[in-house]
């Protein structure tokens, strides 16, 4: 008999009307039964979001900062229950953390204690902006209210940290609606996470994208947060267009890497190998797109070749598994669909490129030459396990192509001449351009895309700002 799991709105559980299986991507499996939430579940969940939101902001900071620490404690102690729900619906390998380690499910669930224990941390106390003799201007940073955070399946508990977490610090309440291809995992984890909150604090919906579209349209929410693709994103931009409803857009990103003509091939592979090939490539800042000086092309492609023959594939459930399936059929089809186009072109297929055989959603570590910009694989976000290695001789032209596409999420530089990297990544369009790294996001430094890759940013000081609306209260000194 299948667990079907349930919904948690106003500190209690919500049992399904209508469910949809959710099935383990390495092996076919149906692990459980998902809720597919009604209209009035949508709105109860934020009927519930929005009458525990005054007496939320209300509390003293200190309270607010003390429950999050509570949320990092259950996080912590709760971490390889979730980690192996990670791996059993999203597909990454359990890996671990720390130097060496395959970062796997195990740095997701980390991650999400980190990113809560950070925001927990910082303070965002009322600041005096101008005075004189005559008045005195101080601007308080006040919670918008309800946020519906929208989730994707990738990272499916560390994205949905990043939008819950800064949203609870500064007053606000939420309603998370996960993706439909990862809704256990997220479920179990805001489950445990409103144990420790007070009712109505934290409350989730799930389903396809039209539940999604339920909860952004509800003239309740306040704010949105949104982490997916551009389509999606334009779509929420359109329903927030309504209610004159303020978002944050994370959207999809094509990233170039840039490797100069000093650049030491056998230095930089491993951090360039998983700079392209985290979480099997399913992640959105990943380098999708490596321009290779023309003087290291052959050297640094036969390292990275070396890396991605060797990395052993299978299910994440597994000792010793560095990489995972594709998560779901429509990425896997993306993904075969963009190498053939490749392969019919004429590039070369260095490794890989043959899909595997199995129930799992495996395809093989890939690496494809012999292209250029205007390839459909160079020129569309893959977001799986496939590179694109462009060779180039002219810098220029490199950056031009690194900018001419119209995403912006993040971009790298690799030299061992870092003030000619530096002069580099300041030509480069993107919300962050990384040297000698590529995705190294930290809970402390602000992140988030430009152009079509989104806006507003995550993370940091500004981050937690992104989560409130300034108020300023303006006295006239008496004279
Ligand atoms: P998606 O846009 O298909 O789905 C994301 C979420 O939106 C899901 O929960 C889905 O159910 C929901 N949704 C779908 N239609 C909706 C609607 N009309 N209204 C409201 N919600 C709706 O994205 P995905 O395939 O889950 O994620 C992959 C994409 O996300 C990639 O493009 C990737 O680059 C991007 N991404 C970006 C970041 C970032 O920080 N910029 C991080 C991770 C992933």
């Amino acid at each position: 008999m299948l667990k079907t799991f349930d919904n948690t709105v106003n500190g209690q559980a919500v049992p399904a009307q209508r469910s949809f299986e959710s099935r383990n991507p390495a092996t076919g499996e149906v692990l459980g039964l998902v809720p597919h939430s009604s209209a009035d579940q949508v709105a109860q969940a934020v009927a519930a979001a929005r009458a525990a939101q005054p007496a939320w902001a209300a509390r003293p900071d200190a309270e607010r900062q003390a429950y999050l620490m509570k949320v990092a404690e259950t996080l912590h102690a709760q971490a390889d229950y979730l980690a192996e729900w990670i791996t059993r619906e999203q597909g990454k390998p359990l890996g671990g953390v720390g130097p060496g380690q395959v970062p796997g499910s195990r740095f997701e669930a980390w991650g999400c204690e980190v990113w809560t224990q950070v925001p927990a941390s910082l303070e965002l106390p009322p600041e005096v902006v101008f005075e004189d003799a005559g008045r005195r201007d101080v601007l308080h940073r006040r919670p918008f209210g309800v946020v519906a955070a929208i989730a994707p399946w990738n990272w499916p508990l560390l994205i949905a940290i990043w939008q819950i977490i800064p949203s609870l610090r500064t007053g606000n309440t939420v309603v998370l609606k996960p993706s439909e291809y990862t809704s256990i995992c997220s479920l179990e984890m805001a489950r445990l996470i409103a144990s420790v909150l007070p009712p109505g604090v934290l409350n989730t919906v799930s389903g396809p994208g039209e539940v999604g579209s339920l909860l952004v349209e509800n003239p309740g929410v306040d704010k949105i947060m949104f982490t997916g693709s551009g389509a999606t994103g334009a779509r929420i931009t359109a329903a927030a267009a309504k209610h004159l409803t303020p978002t944050t857009l994370e959207l999809g990103g094509n990233d170039a890497a840039i490797v100069l003509p000093d650049a030491n091939p056998k230095a930089i592979a491993m951090d360039l190998f998983w700079g392209a090939f985290l979480n099997m490539g399913q992640t959105c800042a990943c380098a999708k797109r490596l321009y290779v000086h023309e003087d290291l092309h052959d050297a640094l492609v036969a390292e990275l070749k070396a890396l991605a023959t060797a990395m052993p594939m299978g299910n994440g459930l597994q000792p010793g598994i560095a990489m995972g399936p594709i998560q779901n059929r429509m990425q896997y089809d993306k993904v075969v669909s963009l190498v053939e186009q490749a392969r019919a072109a004429g590039a070369t297929i260095v490794c890989g490129g043959q899909a595997l055989e199995g129930p799992g959603h495996f395809y093989p570590l890939t690496l494809v030459t012999d292209i250029a910009d205007g390839a459909p694989l160079v020129d569309q976000e893959q977001f799986g396990p496939v590179l694109p290695i462009i060779r180039y001789r002219d810098l220029d032209q490199a950056i031009a192509s690194a900018n001419r596409l119209d995403v912006g999420l993040g971009a790298s530089v690799w030299s061992q001449d870092l003030e000619q990297a530096q002069a580099v990544a300041l030509r480069l369009q993107a919300g962050t351009v990384w040297i000698n790294q590529h995705g190294a996001i930290h809970p402390m430094v602000p992140f988030g895309g430009v152009k079509s890759s989104g806006w507003g940013v995550e993370f940091g000081m500004d981050g937690l700002k992104a989560m409130t609306q300034a108020q300023v209260v303006s006295l006239k000194k008496p004279s």
